[in-house]
C-alpha cells in the first residue's frame, strides 16, 4: 500500500529542509521568534520565488544535454548498459508500476543497471521524449526535466535530473495509462445524456435514466445491489482512497470507498485550528482535478476537507459515509472461501451488536492514513516498579484532540510536546505564539 504520507516527506525537500530546521528547535529555541524567522527565511524565500515568477526560457543547450542523454541511455538500455548513463554512487531510480509493476527505488548506478536490465525485456520501454521545457541550475550545472515514454503495457511519464557531467542523479519513472484500458476521460469521457452513445441519441428509446437517477443508484450498487460484489473495496475516504476512487472510477472497474466519517474531509476538520498543509499547492494536486489557480499557497484546514468533499461529488465517486469497516479477513484466511475477501462494515444506524453487513470484495486496500489512530502512553504511575515521580495531574492529550491555544486556555502553562514531526511542530508554534509560559518539544 503506498503511503502517500512517507513518500512526500522523503521526496519533497522542502519540507525536508523546514522540517530538518524546525528540528533544532527543541526548548529553548522556541523562545527565539527571531531564530524561528531566520531559519525559515530561506525556505519561504524559496517558496515566494516560485510565487512570483515564471520559470526562465530554457537554453537551446539543455535540450542538446537531455538529448543527448536520452540517446545514450536509449542504446545503453538495449545494450543492457544503462548503468553507464547514471552517476556511479550518488544516484536514484524510483519506478511507480511502469517496469517493475510495483514501487521500487534501487540506489547507485550498479544497482540501477541490474534493475533496468531485468526488467526492461518484459517492459520493453521505448519513445522517450521531452515534456516541456528543461530547468536548469546555474549555481551546480544541474537539469531537471519531464520526459514521457512508452511501454509494452501503455504510456508513461519520467523526470530526469542530469548532474552537470551529463549522468543521470535521479530518474522517476511512472505508468500513467494503460494501453489495453484507457481512463475515460478527453475523447473517452462520459456523454453525460440519458443515451449512452452519441448513435443513441438519435433513436431515443423510452425506460432512459437521467443522470440524477443514475447518480442516486451508483452507491447502493456498488455496495452489493444490482452490480453484485464490488470487485475492489477501499477502506478510508482520504486523499488516499478519493484518488484511488477516481482512478478505478474511470478504468470501470467496480468500486466502493468506506469513510468511517459523517463527510468527506471530517478528518481535516476535526484537528486543530491551525491546520494547514505543509506543502506549497503545486505538489498537492489530486488525479484529474487539479487546485484552481488561484488557490492559496498552504491550503488551510477547512479548505482542504471541502476541496476533498467536493472532489468526491465532481468526480462522482463512490463513497459510503458514516460507515466503519470492523473486520477484514482475506481468502488465504478463510474470508469468502471464493477467493475473495470477507469484510464486515457498520453502516449508518447499526451497532457492534447488530445491523452490520458483509461484503466480498476480490481486493481490499486499506487508505486509512499512517497517523489516524491516536497512540497515548501512560504516564509513568505514581508508585510501585517503574514509578519515578508523583502522578502526573495536568493535562494529557494526543494531538488529533488538541483544540488550539486561542482563547488563552494554555497561556502561562508549562507544555511538552512529545514527537517532533508536522503536528508537533504546528502545536509548539501554536502553543507559543498563544502565550504558554514554556514549549518543550
Ligand atoms: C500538520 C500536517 C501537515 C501536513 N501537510 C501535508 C502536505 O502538505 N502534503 C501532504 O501530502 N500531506 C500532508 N500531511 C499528511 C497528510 O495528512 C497525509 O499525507 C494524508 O492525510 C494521508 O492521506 P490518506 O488518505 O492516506 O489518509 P487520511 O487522510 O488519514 O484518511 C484516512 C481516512 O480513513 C478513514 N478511516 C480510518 N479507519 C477507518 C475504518 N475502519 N473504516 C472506514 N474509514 C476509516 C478516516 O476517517 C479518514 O478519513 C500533513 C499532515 C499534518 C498532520
Amino acid at each position: 500500500m503506498l503511503n502517500i504520507g512517507q513518500l512526500y516527506m522523503v521526496y519533497h525537500p522542502v519540507k525536508r529542509a523546514l522540517l530538518a530546521e524546525l528540528c533544532l528547535r527543541t526548548a529553548a529555541a522556541f523562545n527565539a521568534g527571531a531564530m524561528l524567522r531566520s531559519r525559515l527565511t530561506p525556505i519561504l524565500s524559496a517558496v515566494k520565488r516560485r510565487c512570483l515568477s515564471t520559470a526562465p526560457p530554457a537554453s537551446a543547450h539543455a535540450h542538446q544535454r537531455v538529448d543527448r542523454w536520452l540517446s545514450d541511455f536509449s542504446a545503453s538500455l538495449s545494450a543492457g548498459s544503462a548503468q553507464e548513463s547514471f552517476v556511479p554512487e550518488h544516484s536514484f531510480w524510483r519506478d511507480m508500476v511502469a517496469f517493475t509493476w510495483s514501487i521500487r527505488t534501487f540506489e547507485g548506478a550498479a544497482h540501477i543497471g541490474q534493475a533496468l536490465a531485468a526488467t526492461s525485456p518484459a517492459a520493453q520501454p521505448h519513445g522517450w521524449c521531452v515534456d516541456g521545457t528543461p530547468t536548469e541550475d546555474a549555481t551546480d550545472g544541474s537539469l531537471e526535466c519531464w520526459l514521457r515514454f512508452r511501454t509494452a503495457t501503455g504510456r508513461g511519464k519520467a523526470l530526469l535530473k542530469l548532474d552537470k557531467e551529463g549522468k543521470a542523479s535521479s530518474l522517476f519513472t511512472s505508468l500513467s495509462d494503460l494501453d489495453a484500458r484507457p481512463f475515460a476521460t478527453g475523447g473517452r469521457r462520459s456523454l453525460g445524456h440519458p443515451c449512452e452513445s452519441i448513435d443513441e441519441i438519435a433513436t431515443p428509446r423510452p425506460g432512459r435514466r437521467y443522470w440524477h437517477e443514475r447518480r442516486a443508484t451508483a452507491l447502493p450498487a456498488a455496495l452489493g445491489g444490482e452490480a453484485g460484489e464490488p470487485y475492489v473495496l477501499v477502506v478510508g475516504g482520504g486523499q488516499g482512497g478519493l484518488s484511488l476512487g477516481a482512478r478505478l472510477q474511470l478504468l470501470g472497474v467496480p468500486y466502493v470507498v468506506i469513510e468511517a466519517d459523517a463527510r468527506v474531509g471530517d478528518s481535516w476538520r476535526k484537528r486543530y485550528p491551525g491546520l494547514m498543509l505543509h506543502d506549497p499547492v503545486w505538489y498537492d494536486h489530486l488525479p484529474y482535478m487539479p487546485f484552481p489557480a488561484s488557490w492559496p499557497v498552504f491550503t488551510p484546514r477547512d479548505k482542504l476537507a471541502d476541496w476533498l468533499q467536493h472532489y468526491a461529488t465532481a468526480m462522482d465517486l463512490n463513497v459510503a459515509t458514516s460507515t466503519r469497516v470492523t473486520r477484514a479477513v482475506p481468502p488465504a484466511d478463510g474470508g469468502g472461501g471464493d477467493g475473495r475477501w470477507e469484510v464486515e462494515l457498520q453502516p449508518p444506524g447499526s451497532t457492534s451488536s447488530g445491523g452490520s453487513v458483509t461484503l466480498r470484495p476480490a481486493h481490499v486496500v486499506l487508505a486509512t492514513g499512517m497517523s489516524g489512530v491516536p497512540r497515548v502512553p501512560a504516564p509513568p504511575a505514581g508508585e510501585g516498579e517503574g514509578a519515578t515521580q508523583d502522578p502526573f495531574a495536568g493535562e494529557v492529550m494526543h494531538s488529533s484532540a488538541y483544540p488550539g491555544a486561542g482563547g488563552g486556555r494554555f497561556a502561562g502553562r508549562r507544555a511538552v510536546v512529545v514527537g517532533s514531526n508536522t503536528s508537533a511542530h504546528d502545536i509548539c508554534q501554536d502553543l507559543w505564539e498563544q502565550g504558554a509560559h514554556s514549549v518543550t518539544m
